[in-house]
């Protein structure tokens, strides 16, 4: 599952909603005007529509001295700009900060006590797909330079007062931020296009990796119900309450089969990892789409020719968490887990996505 991630919208022409002025999605600064507030179905949709400003309205509310400063503050915010900045902006953080131990807390039946997993060792786990890990990390390279080189005409615009180069220079970043920086896995090798029903379906997992020398296992919490009856459910990845029973659909939701709420991105997920016969327990944040499209080019390659997004679902095993002073069962068979104490849950030491990148065949250079 992949709660939050990102929407599509149209691409068409569209009118700006100060001045009327017609021009097209990309060279509009789009921003979301919600309808109701406090009004929402049983899946707490937001309803909302997209609203427009075009460039000299920018400048105006915005008070940009020039056209270009206006231009220059609406191309840092179309599109997918700003995720892709953030997908780059993790990607450099995890280059820069190279961990040689990660606290984990070790769990056994005497007890459990922190423990510092060498990289080494972690790496072990990732082993079996080294090979993804480097093409994802080429790929963020690849996206990282050209949002530099965005950057480098962005600032050349706010020096020149060349009409033509302006719009040359807005025509060709627009055009860059309007298309997604392509996902890798279940992507159509002749058309670039990003098959996304199998991709969400590929995301049902609870196992990220596995080797033989261990495996990583993740369970979204529910910590719904407020600070002093919190939910703490962890439910395994298919049995959450879907809204759409497809696994491929693209706008699902997922609702806590105990508690009935929503689920929330900030409420994280709880991390096993086992190496040797040891278990470690960590938390992280939700996975992003760049540590998801990893796992997803490791099932692609073991899938069959003409499977389709429900085969692929199908084939994902199911992985309950290992009994330990962190979590116990509730119900087996509704895949419903328990955390048995909210604070230690809070104080586990924290797993970050990013990191994988790091597992990768060499050392990130700098
Ligand atoms: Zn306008
Ligand atoms: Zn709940």
């Amino acid at each position: 599952m992949v709660p939050g991630s990102a929407k599509k919208r149209g691409l068409g022409p569209v009118k700006c909603n100060t001045c009327g002025h017609e021009a097209k999605f990309r060279h509009m600064y789009s921003y979301k005007v919600f309808d109701e507030v406090e009004v929402s179905d049983e899946w707490d949709d937001p309803k909302f529509h997209w609203a427009y400003e075009c460039v000299k309205c920018v400048q105006i509310s915005g008070m940009h001295q020039t056209e270009a400063a206006a231009w220059n503050w609406i191309l840092e915010r179309q599109g997918n700009a700003k995720s892709k900045k953030r997908r780059v902006d993790n990607f450099n953080a995890a280059k820069d900060v190279i961990r040689n131990t990660f606290d984990a807390m070790d769990v056994s039946q005497n007890g459990r006590s922190l423990y510092q997993l060498t990289r080494m060792s972690v790496k072990t786990v990732f082993s079996g797909i080294v090979d993804l890990i480097d093409l994802k990390r080429r790929s963020l390279e690849l996206l990282s330079s050209t949002l530099k080189t965005h950057e480098v005409l962005r600032e050349e615009m706010r020096h020149t007062s060349n009409i033509e180069r302006i719009k040359e220079i807005v025509d060709f970043i627009s055009s860059a931020n309007e298309k997604d920086h392509p996902m890798l896995a279940f992507t159509n090798k002749s058309t670039g296009e990003t098959d996304w029903a199998k991709w969400k379906a590929s995301t049902y997992h609870d196992e990220y990796v596995k080797t033989k020398n261990g495996y990583l296992r993740y369970w979204f919490i529910c910590m719904a119900g407020g600070s002093i009856n919190t939910c703490l459910t962890a439910i395994t990845s298919k049995m959450w309450d879907r809204k759409y029973k497809d696994p491929g659909a693209t706008r699902n939701k997922w609702k806590c089969t105990v508690c009935r709420a929503n689920y929330r991105t900030k409420w994280g997920v709880f991390v096993e990892i086992s190496i040797g016969k040891q278990i470690y327990c960590l938390r992280a944040t939700i996975p992003d789409d760049d540590t998801l499209d990893i796992k997803a080019m490791d099932i692609e390659r073991n899938l069959k020719e003409g499977s389709t997004p429900q085969d692929l679902y199908d084939a994902i095993p199911v992985f309950a968490p290992t009994t330990t002073q962190y979590i116990e069962t509730r119900d087996a068979a509704k895949g419903q887990y328990r955390l048995i104490n909210k604070d230690s849950y809070l104080a586990l030491p924290e797993w970050k996505w990013a990191e994988v990148l790091q597992m990768g065949s060499e050392e990130v250079a700098k």
